[in-house]
């Protein structure tokens, strides 16, 4: 090992993730946190931890010079973002790379072409990967766009190139709403990445979500399977599972070798993933963006591959070499996982922090929890309201589903609401069992005539 000591750039369930996969290769970790995550548990479990500021993100994680300067002050020789804050950050890369830091993740040119969505679209077609019918253009003048628009036909899908969580992007249904949706696109774009660019594609209802995680060094890639994370609430994922029980095996080779065609093009190196919307009628798909980073559902394809996807991207930043061929990835059984947020589904999946009172986590056979929460962790009202990821494990699917329904059971939550008792129904709903949705599925379905439907 090269790299002895690791800036966990990040909070919650990720910095304990990555906390973890550091001891597991003896390396030191010292965790950063705001005023807010004194008490945290990654700052519990790290070797050494910082203040860096303020509860507000846009004072504390957010600020590449202060993590810089608090990874120099600190000895540390990497830093890993985890997912969200600056870890799509091509500046906080630069950052780190000029610092003599070395960042978990590709370069800030990869960045800067993968993580802009509309830069990354220009790049699919060029690795002719299909994309969804649209722009590869910012729309710079609002008659220009709604041209567009009337070419794309709609529905059509307003997106922020800089576009995360959901954030950034609205559905238009008809030439009325156009004006509207753009400017409230453009404003919230604006306000949550700094950065107003918008492109227009074409909205396509009903489709599955299917992404491919990948791993690369520069020169290999190898690709991990895909994860089905149809089952969403205002575009962000709930739960998502591997295999997909969507594809046929033709469909499933047919899109780990766009998204492997895709990072060869661009040299990738580190962990990312290729996500595409899946027409299931027809079995067409669209790539629509990638993330180069780790994302929040990797412990599904860890479950499934037997592998650590954390500790290869600590690998591949130590020695520059992926220690893994393609075959020697081997898929095994069925995982899902059910993200636990602190928010009230019956009011719309509001989220609402608070003092976890009582708390008892699932375990035993094929159950994996990931979280960061503990009885009497008092939630920041600041950030995230992902309280825990459960992950189940079987050799089918459905053993995956009964274990999961054992583990959702097991589970007591108080003083913050939970998604427990959604995640309850939506494994009674015959659809999901059966494999049989799309990601308006929970909003069309499950709450149909339901008074916050539209918030969903
Ligand atoms: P994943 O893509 O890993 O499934 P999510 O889309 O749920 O994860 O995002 C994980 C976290 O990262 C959320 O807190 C989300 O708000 C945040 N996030 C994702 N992308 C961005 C981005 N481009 N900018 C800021 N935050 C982001
Ligand atoms: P984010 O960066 O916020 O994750 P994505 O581009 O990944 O944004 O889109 C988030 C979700 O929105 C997708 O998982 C999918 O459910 C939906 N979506 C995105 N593009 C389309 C589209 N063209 N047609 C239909 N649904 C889409
Ligand atoms: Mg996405």
């Amino acid at each position: 090992m090269t790299l002895h000591r690791v800036l966990v750039a990040n909070r919650g369930e990720i910095a304990v993730r990555i906390i973890r996969a550091c001891r597991d290769l003896g390396m030191e970790t010292v965790q950063v946190h705001s005023s807010a995550d004194e008490n945290s548990l990654p700052v519990k479990l790290a070797d050494e931890s910082v203040l860096i500021g303020p509860p507000p993100a846009s004072q504390s994680y957010l600020l590449p010079k202060v993590l810089v300067e608090a990874a120099l002050k600190t000895g540390c020789d990497a830093v890993h973002p985890g997912y969200g804050f600056l870890s799509e950050n091509a500046e906080f890369a630069e950052l780190c790379a000029q610092a003599g830091l070395r960042f978990i993740g590709p370069s800030a040119e990869v960045i800067r072409l993968m993580g802009d969505k509309s830069a990354a679209r220009r790049a699919a077609i060029e690795a002719g990967v299909p994309v969804t019918p649209g722009s590869t253009d910012p729309i710079v003048d609002r008659a220009e766009g709604l041209k567009l628009a009337r070419e794309i036909g709609f529905p059509v899908l307003i997106k922020a190139s800089a576009g995360g969580g959901g954030r950034g992007m609205r559905v238009v249904e008809s030439e009325a709403g156009f004006d509207a949706a753009l400017d409230s696109a453009t404003r919230e774009a604006e306000s949550a990445f700094g950065n107003g660019e918008v492109y227009i594609e074409k909205y396509l209802p009903r489709v599955r979500h299917i992404e491919v995680q990948i791993m690369g060094d520069g020169v290999d890639i190898v690709h991990f399977g895909e994860r089905d994370c149809s089952i969403q609430r205002r575009h962000q994922k709930l739960v998502e599972e591997s295999p997909s029980p969507a594809l046929s095996e033709k469909q499933r080779a047919d899109i780990a070798d766009a998204a492997c065609r895709l990072a060869r093009k661009v040299a990738y190196c580190g962990a990312g993933t290729m996500e595409f919307i899946l027409d299931p009628a027809s079995g067409d798909f669209y790539f629509i963006e990638m993330n180069t980073r780790i994302q929040v559902e990797h412990p599904v394809t860890e479950m499934v591959t037997n592998s650590d996807l954390v500790k290869m991207q600590l690998v591949i930043a130590d020695t520059g070499k992926l220690p893994v061929t393609q075959d020697d990835v081997v898929f095994c059984g069925h995982a899902i996982e059910c993200r636990i947020n602190a928010e009230d589904p019956e009011r719309g999946f509001m989220p609402k922090p608070g003092k976890l009172t009582d708390l008892i986590l699932p375990s035993g056979p094929g159950v994996r929890v990931d979280s960061h929460v503990y009885q009497g962790y008092d939630l920041p009202p600041y950030y995230d309201s992902l309280m825990a990821k459960v992950i189940t494990w079987g050799r089918d699917r459905e053993e995956a589903l009964a274990r999961m329904k054992r583990a959702l059971g097991e589970m007591e939550i108080t003083g913050v609401p939970s998604t427990v008792a959604f995640h309850q129904r939506l494994l009674s709903e015959p659809a999901f069992l059966e494999g049989d949705v799309h990601t308006r599925f929970v909003r069309e379905s499950m709450w149909a005539g339901h008074p916050m439907q539209g918030m969903l």
